[in-house]
């Protein structure tokens, strides 16, 4: 295994589990939208590292796209209440859109931008996500129909995912060492 970083206390995910997870993924979506007109939508930034892996998993034809949002609030916590800062450049209409995600925690920002793609009228929608934190007695807004892996309740980075823009490019998904936040 590759080695780890110091900020890093352990990694949940390995480069090698990433590889077999997308790689699945990639399998069940390429068989699923077959003849169909697929596109991928991925929400910068943290999605982007799994957006390149995952489309390369999937050999029917495809189009991507990318949006890029900003959440209201203190940052933290999910208002589900976001702006769109950079909207798609492609018509979705009558298409077979499926999201791609990072991380999904509360849905709630993923709630609010599928609401929004709705209303553009797609032949589907649907959301791909790498994690999902799908924790015990607390509902997720969404309803993923691929997930990548089931996450815990802690703060992950890597594989896309960052803390204060750091942390993207790590190969795994890992927790930070409690240090590193305060
Ligand atoms: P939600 O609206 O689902 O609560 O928020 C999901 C977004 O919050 C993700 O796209 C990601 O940007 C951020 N997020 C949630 N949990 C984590 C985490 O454990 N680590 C990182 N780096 N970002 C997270
Ligand atoms: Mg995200
Ligand atoms: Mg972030």
């Amino acid at each position: 295994m590759e080695a780890m970083h110091p900020d890093v206390d352990r990694v949940l995910f390995s480069k090698e589990d990433i590889a077999d997870m997308v790689k699945r993924m990639g399998a069940q979506i390429s068989k699923d939208y077959e003849g169909k007109d697929l596109v991928l939508i991925a929400v910068l930034r943290g999605a982007v590292v799994f957006m390149g892996d995952l489309m390369r998993a999937i050999d029917c034809p495809l189009a991507i796209d990318f949006m890029a949002v900003s959440s209201y609030g203190d940052g933290a916590k999910s208002s589900g209440i976001v702006r769109i800062v950079k909207d798609l450049d492609i018509d979705i209409k009558g298409r077979d859109v499926l999201i791609v995600e990072d991380i999904l925690d509360s849905g709630l920002t993923l709630k609010y931008l599928m609401k929004n793609l709705s209303s553009r009228h797609p032949a589907s929608l649907e959301v791909a996500t790498f994690l999902w934190k799908d924790v015990e007695g607390r509902t997720t807004a969404i309803d993923p129909k691929y997930v990548g892996t089931h996450c815990p309740d802690e703060f992950v980075v890597g594989y896309g995912l960052d803390f204060a823009e750091r942390y993207r490019n790590l190969p795994y998904v890992g927790v930070l060492k409690p240090e590193v936040y305060a």
